[in-house]
């Protein structure tokens, strides 16, 4: 029989922990398995959340439940404590040293050349026949069972402005805020943690030492420091909508509706910071698999529509054998599926299925030229 495979497609925190837990199973049970991790951006392991190297993006759950598995709540203590970080439960973790966690954890669960890790960076773009994964660049990936591990799309548009050099349509892109930091005006719209990390990466570097000086109580000192920028002038929080923005000479000019009273404001950069947006058919890959009819979104609009244990419903409403997806994708299905503490678990639940349907599939197929 040739091996099983499994594509995972994103390779974020949800598509590394579905690789780790996939690959960890068939290593005790003794299956060959070949894995497939796609990301578009090169990010294996790290995803939008732990991409970055910006010290003061803290976790915002304690490290104690930031494990890579559910049952082992000291693994990622232990794992830190052997990196030399002095760390407890109850610490918070900076983002990018959980990214190096994830990085090693998964490393730690390939095992050539029976249960290889296949790390691919490209786009996919759409399935033929829910199973061969087609890429942007012309490449195909054949898998046995694929699971879709997409994360979050990007945040709604601005209205009236499509592109400016200075206007950061998504801060979690790599280098996006590398720019900001001219000494020009930034408005950051939305009031979220994502503005408080862009808060905190723009404006005074100092703050970078909050970590080594009080990282046992980081996410109050990130607050303080958010409450002292105000103070200074240097932070002011708005309440209103934004209405438009347009080009303006050394920026952009920004309509916004702040209680009733239409302000203009003139800012030299504009960060859209409000959060992810739900509509899956923003997506040009969902796009492609809701027109095919391999999947549909929820009835929610918030996500892909699916069982709650994540095989994808196709346009009929039928569950697919083959198409799974976790994450934030299922966020129309079980609403609380965006942090670790469930992605892990989803990704442990899935690892059994996937052997199962990966293994039966390739027991009856002939390989795929
Ligand atoms: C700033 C931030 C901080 C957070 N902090 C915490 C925290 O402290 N604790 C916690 O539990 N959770 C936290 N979260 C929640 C976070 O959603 C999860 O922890 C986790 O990172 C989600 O991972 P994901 O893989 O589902 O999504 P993502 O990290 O978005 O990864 C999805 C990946 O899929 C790739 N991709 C998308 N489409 C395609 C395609 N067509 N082809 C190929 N690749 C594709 C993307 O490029 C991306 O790399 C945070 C989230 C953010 C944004």
């Amino acid at each position: 029989m040739r091996t099983p495979s499994v594509a995972v497609v994103g390779g974020g925190a949800s598509g590394a922990l579905t690789a780790i837990h996939l690959l960890r199973l068939a290593r005790t049970s003794g299956t060959p398995m070949a894995v497939t991790l796609l990301d578009q951006h090169g990010r294996h392991a790290l995803g939008q959340a732990y991409a970055t190297t910006d010290p003061h993006h803290l976790l915002n759950t304690r490290a104690d439940r930031m494990s890579a598995f559910d049952g082992e709540p000291d693994h990622l203590l232990t794992w830190a404590r052997n990196a030399g970080v002095d760390v407890n439960g109850s610490g918070y973790l900076p983002r990018a040293l959980y990214g190096r966690y994830l990085r090693e954890v998964l490393t730690a669960a390939e095992d050539p050349p029976a249960r290889p890790l296949h790390r691919v960076t490209a786009t996919a773009v759409a399935l033929d026949n829910d199973h061969a994964v087609r890429l942007a660049d012309g490449r195909r990936v054949d898998a046995d069972a694929v699971v879709l591990a997409l994360g979050n799309r990007s945040p709604a548009p601005v209205p009236g402005l499509t592109a400016h050099p200075r206007y950061v349509t998504d801060p979690w892109a790599g280098g996006a805020l590398t720019g900001i930091g001219d000494g020009a005006a930034v408005l950051v719209l939305g009031t979220g943690l994502t503005m408080v990390d862009v808060a905190l990466s723009v404006t005074l570097r100092r703050v970078a030492r909050y970590w080594e000086i009080h990282r046992h109580r980081i996410p109050p000192a990130s607050a303080a420091a958010i409450a002292d920028l105000r103070a200074r002038g240097r932070l002011r929080l708005l309440r209103g909508s934004l209405v438009e923005a347009k080009p303006a000479a050394d920026g952009l000019r920004v309509r916004a509706d702040l209680d009733g009273t239409m302000t203009d404001l003139d800012v030299g950069w504009l960060v859209n910071a409000t959060g992810p947006s739900a509509d899956v058919t923003t997506d040009p890959f969902l796009a492609n698999l809701i027109t095919a009819g391999t999947a549909r979104p929820d009835p929610l609009r918030l996500g892909l529509d699916a069982t709650p244990d994540g095989a994808v419903l196709d346009v009929a409403g039928q569950p697919s054998g083959r198409l799974f997806a976790l994450g934030p994708l299922l966020r129309g299905t079980l609403y609380e599926t965006t942090a670790v503490p469930e992605i892990r678990a989803q990704a442990a639940a899935l690892a059994p299925r996937l052997v199962e349907v990966a293994t039966s599939h390739a027991a009856r197929t002939q390989p795929v030229a």
